[in-house]
């Protein structure tokens, strides 16, 4: 009874968020349709969890609007034969959507409870790799990628990110302070030009952890904002 109630919430919210806002894609609406976005929030949250807006999933954190895991996903140009990096698996619901639509997915998440958490809920996909490490270092032992998606927000385009990403290959990416200004890019990495295209202003929460763990703490020559 419960689920009819759910896939109703699901289907209005494909239909008034994602489709009427411009998301085409149909292998992304179809993820969408299908993937239950209320096992991704706390009990008390479930209700709501097809609404237009982020939920908090505990430790301060949130699971992104439905629309911005669309616009994301879409971003991506997944096409089924993807390896996908993701930074800050979260609740797990944007893994879980781009588990449907890429062939594996590697998500490292800072925060330990998070990850505990993640393991038991998405269990039950065979082409998801979780580890518990700070995400500023990527996660160089299956780099290089197709894809990156980065769904807590640094202040500059960390180089690892670039490093660990395949000739060719697609990063979304919200860069920016903590807070509302914030800029959704599209990074295209082709030879060695990066191509960036901002998408929308966004508020992501910040990504945390040294961002300059990789290099032992000295100066993280990152991609900043207008290069
Ligand atoms: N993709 C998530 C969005 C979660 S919010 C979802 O679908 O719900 C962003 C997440 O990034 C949080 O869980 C936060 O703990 C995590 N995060 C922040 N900084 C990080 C870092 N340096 N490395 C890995 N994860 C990080």
């Amino acid at each position: 009874m419960d689920n009819e109630k759910y896939r109703f919430l699901r289907e209005k919210m494909v239909e008034e968020q994602i489709i009427s806002r411009g998301i085409s894609d149909k292998r992304v609406i179809e993820a969408l349709r299908k993937v239950p976005r209320h096992i991704f929030v706390d009990k008390e949250y479930r209700d709501m969890a097809y609404e237009d807006r982020p939920l908090p999933i505990g430790a301060g954190q949130t699971i992104s609007q439905p629309y911005i895991v669309a616009l994301m996903t879409e971003s991506l140009e997944l096409t089924g034969k993807e390896k996908v990096l993701e930074i800050g698996t979260g609740s797990g619901y944007q893994v879980a959507i781009l588990a449907e639509l890429a062939k594996e997915v590697y998500t490292v998440e800072i925060i330990t409870s998070l990850y505990e958490r993640n393991k038991k809920l998405l269990s039950g996909y065979k082409n998801i790799k979780m580890s518990n490490h700070n995400g500023f270092l990527g996660w160089k032992e299956y780099a290089p990628y197709d894809r990156i998606i980065v769904t807590a927000a640094p202040d500059h385009i960390p180089q690892t990110f670039i490093e660990q990403l395949k000739d060719g290959g697609i990063m979304v990416i919200p860069v920016g302070p903590p807070g509302w200004n914030q800029v959704l890019y599209k990074v295209i990495k082709r030879s060695n030009n990066i191509k960036k295209i901002s998408l929308c202003d966004v508020a992501f929460v910040p990504m945390t952890g040294n961002q300059y763990a990789e290099n032992g703490g000295g100066n993280d020559k990152g991609i900043g904002e207008g290069n």
